[in-house]
């Protein structure tokens, strides 16, 4: 259903790309991946429940299986043919990811799968292309309420919410459609060179404004606690992430 093509770079090494558009890097997806995956795990605590919508390639499903708290993780990807294309010419982005026993893979839109499922889940993970074609409807009011609605209680919600310096108006669209159905609406920023323009936004919601407080003394307890590699997030980085730029908190606005 979509244009699948894969190019090697000298810099960026394998690009994936849907449609035209760049989806993942080998060369810095782990920036992307480790900051949707391990700030709302950290900020949780005891995340055991997730869902991936989108994320064909493997990668949230990587990162995010790499706590041993997380006892069932689906993904819910729209388009099979990119899990078996990534799984093939990408193998390092999953690392196995689809073999774990904890993954159940869902073939389907992720608009119908939220309005359908009962299912509760800890973290929700919003992994999706871009606000067009089929991944448009993945950034629209009645997809975030049910979103709000497969929480459990204290759950996560995070996305890709593009590049302020050009898609600004994705965070104000984000910020005025979630702040009905969620205590706390927010965003944080990660510095990924796939995506020019400067900072991408990661939108964060949830049920509670307890995980996004929590103090970086907890985060570093709990990543103490239980680790994980990486080579971009830190407890550190973790609460920074969340300092947003006057040019970009001007964007959140009702
Ligand atoms: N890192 C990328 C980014 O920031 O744009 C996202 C990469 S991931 C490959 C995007 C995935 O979202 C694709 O595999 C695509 O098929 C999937 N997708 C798009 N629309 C979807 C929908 N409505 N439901 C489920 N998956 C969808």
């Amino acid at each position: 259903m979509q244009d699948i093509a894969l190019f090697e770079t000298p810099g960026f090494g394998r690009v994936l790309t849907l449609d035209g558009v760049i989806q993942v890097t080998t060369g810095d997806e782990f920036i992307y991946h480790e900051m949707l995956a391990h700030v709302p795990i950290y900020a949780h605590g005891a995340v055991r429940s997730a869902c991936v919508v989108g994320g064909g390639d493997g990668g949230m499903l990587r990162e995010i299986l790499k706590h041993p708290s997380v006892e069932q993780a689906v993904l819910v990807e729209i388009d099979g043919a990119v899990v078996d294309f990534c799984r093939e010419h990408l193998p390092s982005v999953s690392a196995g990811a689809f073999d774990d026993k904890r993954t159940e893979i869902v073939i389907a839109d992720g608009i119908t799968f939220m309005a359908e499922t009962a299912r509760k889940f800890d973290l929700i993970v919003i992994d999706s292309t871009d606000p067009i074609g089929p991944g448009g409807v993945l950034f629209t009011e009645s997809f975030y309420k049910d979103c709000a609605r497969c929480l459990a209680p204290g759950g996560i919600v995070v996305n890709q919410n593009g590049v302020p310096f050009l898609q600004g108006e994705e965070v104000t669209d984000t910020w005025r459609r979630r702040k009905p159905h969620f205590a706390d609406v927010g965003f944080y920023l990660a510095a990924v060179p796939t995506y020019v323009g400067g900072f991408m936004a990661l939108g964060w919601a949830s049920n509670t404004t307890d995980a996004r407080a929590a103090s970086v003394e907890t985060i570093r307890a709990r990543f103490q606690a239980a680790p994980v590699t990486t080579r971009y997030y830190t407890p550190d980085v973790h609460k920074a992430a969340f300092a947003l730029p006057p040019y970009v908190q001007a964007f959140i606005t009702d």
